[in-house]
């Protein structure tokens, strides 16, 4: 596959770039659900009426890929729930009536962290997943027997909108300073470079004040187009290196984390607090006061818009940024650990625009960071064709949404994809004779 990294260029809509993130007032009740990552869900070990506080474990990780689920408030378990993701799986939740107090769990501690095997101990349990992606659990990237050659740092915050990784690059330089000093001494990492687009010259600037207090950090400033911030586009335009297709970032000597995966290392590590928060920015043409807001993961979508005020009618809400997030099906739904911003949008911002023939342009494929041809995958795809699908690409799609974007005759592209690579999940089994 050819590797063409054209990407498009968005407008930013970055309205929040400098406001500090605020706390939320405590809420009346949380929802955490139990699966929050790429993996087995955790097992729940708290049950009605038990006490919890901030930071108290709810649920264990399950076996193999997994990730602990911590209390974000202190109060009282109210029940374990059935919830329905926005992703149309389901999972348990617990439910916990808030006391309003936020009482922080009076057994946590820094943790020990002497060698190698400590520090993936550590990272195993300090909840923390993938804050800017999919949720892949932290501590798994890095129990590896390869040898890290370069810890990439994504910076990029490519999608309109949202700041949160800007506001951790602007607030949070201690933090990420001595996580990143703490995993190049135990996984013996030889390079750490952070990659940010260069529409944010506040947060390059103060990581460049960070990276001259370190040793073996570079900054690598990127020009601002989209998906930038795409694992294999990052790796390939910060270290030169490419990711073969359907291999992680390892193969090439590669770990790659978001800025605010780093900062939630260091805290852990200063502090025992494992991941109970995010800053989430609140955005849309629907909100009154778009701010970057510090949310206790479990806190439900509607309370966190009602503090942002609603200035018109909300005809749609996003986890996410316009291009690559998830369109929230009710606002009963949870802040969840990768959720980095909530985007509510008026009827006449979310229209839908009217869908015309194919003119065979070649835009999409021409935009496209891996040159992919979604009419193929199209093609293939209602032919039931699963090697034309492969062929085309269809796996190796990252559903960045850029072929739909510049589609003259406005084809959704990429939920196409979407349904390719659903069907090919569900390929029938060949007989063998
Ligand atoms: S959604 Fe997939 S096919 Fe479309 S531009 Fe992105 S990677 Fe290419
Ligand atoms: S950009 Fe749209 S109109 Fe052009 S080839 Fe692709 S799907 Fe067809």
């Amino acid at each position: 596959m050819a590797f063409y990294l054209k990407g498009v260029k968005l407008p930013h809509r970055k309205n929040t770039a400098n406001s500090p993130a605020v706390e939320l007032p405590p809420v009346r009740q949380v929802t955490i659900p139990t699966s929050m990552h790429i993996g087995a869900p955790a097992k729940i070990v708290v049950k009605k009426g038990d006490q919890v506080f901030v930071g108290s474990l709810i649920a264990e990780a399950g076996a193999g890929l997994s990730s602990p689920v911590y209390s974000s408030v202190s109060g009282t378990v109210n029940s374990v729930a059935e919830l329905l993701l926005s992703n149309g799986s389901t999972c348990e939740a617990v439910v916990i009536d808030s006391d309003g107090q936020m009482t922080l769990d009076s057994e946590i501690v820094p943790p020990q962290v002497n060698s190698k095997e400590d520090l993936i101990d550590a990272l195993s349990k300090s909840g923390i997943v993938g804050l800017g992606g999919a949720g892949f659990p932290t501590a798994v990237k890095f129990k590896t027997d390869k040898q890290i050659e370069e810890l990439v740092i994504n910076g990029a915050e490519c999608e309109p909108y949202i700041t949160s990784d800007t506001v951790t690059m602007l607030t949070k330089a201690d933090l990420m300073k001595d996580a990143i000093e703490t995993l190049v001494k135990y996984f013996g990492i030889k390079k750490v470079i952070i990659g940010i687009e260069k529409n944010k010259p506040e947060a390059i600037a103060n990581m460049q004040k960070m990276s001259s207090e370190t040793s073996n950090v570079e900054i690598k400033v990127l020009p601002s187009v989209y998906p930038q911030g795409g694992e294999k586009v990052l790796v390939y335009h910060t270290t030169g290196k490419i990711i073969p297709e359907g291999a992680l970032p390892i193969e090439v000597g590669c770990v790659v984390c978001n800025c605010t995966t780093i900062a939630e290392i260091g805290k852990y590590l200063k502090t025992g607090i494992p991941l109970v928060s995010k800053v989430v920015t609140v955005d849309g043409d629907a909100i009154a006061n778009p701010k970057n807001v510090i949310v206790p993961i479990g806190t439900l979508i509607k309370d966190v818009i009602e503090f942002c005020g609603i200035k018109s009618e909300i005809a749609k809400v996003l986890y996410g940024g316009p291009m690559m997030g998830i369109s929230v099906t009710d606002l009963d739904k949870p802040v969840i650990k990768n959720t980095n911003a909530l985007l509510a949008f008026t009827k006449a911002e979310a229209k839908v625009p009217k869908t015309t023939a194919c003119i065979r342009c070649g835009a999409c494929t021409n935009h496209c960071p891996f040159g992919i041809s979604p009419v193929a995958i199209l093609k293939s795809y209602k032919a039931n064709d699963y090697e034309g699908m492969k062929k085309a690409g269809a796996l190796l799609c990252m559903e960045c949404g850029c072929c739909s974007f510049v589609c003259p005759a406005k084809i959704p592209n990429v939920q196409n994809n979407k349904l390719a690579k659903l069907s090919l999940r569900n390929e029938p089994k060949k007989e063998v004779k």
